[in-house]
């Protein structure tokens, strides 16, 4: 079969002709509950160990144990690696097992790691609080005025995020990659500096960060790939020579997807994955011009909005696999009196709305509000929430499936609500 496939039917399909199942019979995968595997005789038990992290293992892979390498695993890292344009891929048990993995994988005593300075919460507490035991210094900044100066002789990571959580910043990656580049010319393999991009809040279908340069692509599977709210899972899209490194990283370090969260998030996640982004950036775009159109509303931060700050790099740095503009389906935005409106404006939602849930998490079918400084960003101390621009009032929406009309509805009643 040489016909060219689309981005959006592969995303549906996957590989036709899989090493890891037979698919003569079965239309969806299997799914294996089995944690080990008959291996036959002591030469394919050791054969088994030595393709394990090895290019020959994908050509036909020996099952060992599950944390390992797993059928439906094997499957699912196929299609990431597709959705990011990379490589490779290679799963965890999370996000958060999918970044502390990789940032310990590639550091050692004496490094330097530099981080944006607003970042999903935990990423931040690993950052600062874990990397340092190890004597890796864990460095933040504010990589939207990003210069060649920022790096360090032992800088070995830069980190960010492509759409930050919470505050909608957008970086551009193709300049810090610029330096990068200029910078690693005259360093060893073992001292190049690696850019890492979490690429939660864009999806693959807002960005594919590895065609604008990034080393190492992070999802935090849990929200929008698995997008209905059941399953957590991470995993890190990168080139082949990586892929050995990280695979011992998870085997040793052990924070492995369950099979189960594999078979679902490539069953159910994946191949809806671009229609459910489509139709919540349709949804969000609407709502963020709606918001900004309230007199009670004090600032709207969306990618889509000509008056955000970050428009312009969002146009060059969002875009879908046609290259189109991906502005997404966050939403962070602040009620004028913010100080006595915010809490009874969340929790009136919380109590009285029919679409829009007071919950963490993002990327769902269902729509979820959160107030970053009480909750997903609580871990960050006072000043590092003031240096984020996470004010105690911002409020973090990720848009789901519903219809607009009811969701501004919601939102109405609430507002209205604050004038009782
Ligand atoms: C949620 C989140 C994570 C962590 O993912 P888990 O699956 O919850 O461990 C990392 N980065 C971003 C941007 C997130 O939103």
């Amino acid at each position: 079969m040489n016909k060219k496939i689309s981005f959006e039917t592969k995303m549906i399909h996957g590989e036709v002709n899989t090493t890891a199942w037979d698919f003569s019979k079965s239309l969806i995968p299997p799914i294996s509950a089995s944690t080990t595997f008959r291996l036959g005789s002591v030469e394919r038990g050791a054969e088994g160990f030595m393709k394990f992290g090895s290019e020959s293992f994908e050509a036909a892979p020996i099952w060992v144990y599950d944390r390992l390498d797993e059928p439906n695993t094997l499957m699912l890292e196929k299609q990431l690696s597709h959705a990011e344009a990379t490589e490779t891929a290679i799963t965890f048990s999370t996000g958060m097992g999918a970044i502390s993995s990789t940032l310990l994988a590639l550091t050692k005593s004496g490094d330097d790691i530099l981080a944006h300075q607003t970042i999903y919460g935990c990423t931040f507490s690993f950052i600062k609080n874990w990397i340092p035991k190890f004597n890796i210094q864990g460095r933040f900044a504010d990589l939207t005025q990003f210069n060649e100066d920022f790096i360090k002789p032992n800088t070995r990571v830069i980190y960010f995020e492509t759409v930050s959580n919470p505050t909608l910043e957008v970086i551009d990656i193709e300049l810090i990659k610029k330096a990068v580049d200029k910078i690693n010319q005259n360093r060893t393999e073992e001292n190049k500096v690696f850019i890492i991009v979490d690429n939660t809040f864009a999806t693959p279908c807002g960005c594919q960060p590895s065609k604008l340069g990034a080393d190492f692509v992070i999802q935090s599977l849990t929200k929008n790939i698995s997008g209905f709210g059941t399953e957590m899972g991470g995993a890190v899209m990168t080139s082949k020579k990586y892929e050995a490194l990280l695979k011992l990283a998870r085997k040793d370090f052990g924070a492995v997807l369950h099979p189960h969260a594999s078979w679902d998030i490539n069953t159910h996640g994946l191949p809806t994955l671009m229609l459910r982004y489509q139709k919540q950036q349709e949804t969000a775009s609407q709502l963020a011009h709606f918001l900004n159109s309230k007199a009670d509303v004090e600032f709207v931060s969306y990618p889509g909005l000509d008056s955000f700050k970050y428009h312009n790099v969002s146009k060059k740095i969002l875009k879908n696999s046609k290259g189109e503009f991906s502005p997404g389906y966050m939403i962070s935005f602040q009620l004028k009196n913010a100080e006595t409106n915010t809490v009874p404006f969340v929790n009136y939602l919380a109590e009285h709305s029919y679409c829009i849930t007071l919950a963490v998490s993002l990327g769902l079918t269902k729509t979820l509000i959160e107030l970053p400084n009480y909750m997903t960003h609580s871990a960050l101390d006072e000043e590092s929430k003031s240096s984020s621009g996470i004010s105690p009032y911002l409020i973090r929406m990720s848009v789901g499936l519903e219809n607009i009309q009811d969701l501004q509805n919601d939102i109405n009643d609430a507002l209205a609500s604050l004038k009782k």
